[in-house]
């Protein structure tokens, strides 16, 4: 993918999440990243304290930041409710409703079969 594709599919993500937009196979991915140990729950503030203690090795390999160290594994609390994944350091409710974002560990490839051509827009 490149840089470019992945810029528009994060904002994509985001604008989804933020309008409450999902597609069909949103849900099966967030139940799996939900039991997958690769994935954690950080703050904002921590979230963005990590890129940027990380700050030039980010820019690097924005395209591939699976290559850095993983996220912290940390649980759920009322101060961290925002669901990432370690591996590609993605924000998984904007992630997950995007059809052309992948799960490094390739997760998803069964959730999303049968969903290529359907690219209908579901209310959150
Ligand atoms: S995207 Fe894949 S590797 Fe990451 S938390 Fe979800 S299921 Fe796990």
């Amino acid at each position: 993918m490149s840089c470019c594709n992945k810029v528009k599919n994060i904002v994509t993500g985001y604008v989804k999440y933020a309008t409450g937009r999902k597609s069909k196979f949103t849900p099966d991915r967030i139940r799996t990243c939900h039991k997958c140990n690769e994935q954690t729950w950080m703050s904002t503030v921590e979230y963005v304290s990590w890129l940027t203690k990380n700050g030039i090795k980010v820019l690097k390999n924005f395209t591939e930041l699976e290559k850095l160290s993983k996220l912290p594994k940390q649980e759920q609390t009322k101060g961290r409710r925002n669901l990432y994944c370690r591996l590609c350091k993605c924000f998984l409710p904007g992630k997950a409703r995007v059809e052309d974002m992948k799960c490094p560990l390739g997760k998803w490839q069964r959730e999303n079969k049968g969903d290529k051509n359907d690219s209908s827009i579901l209310d959150k």
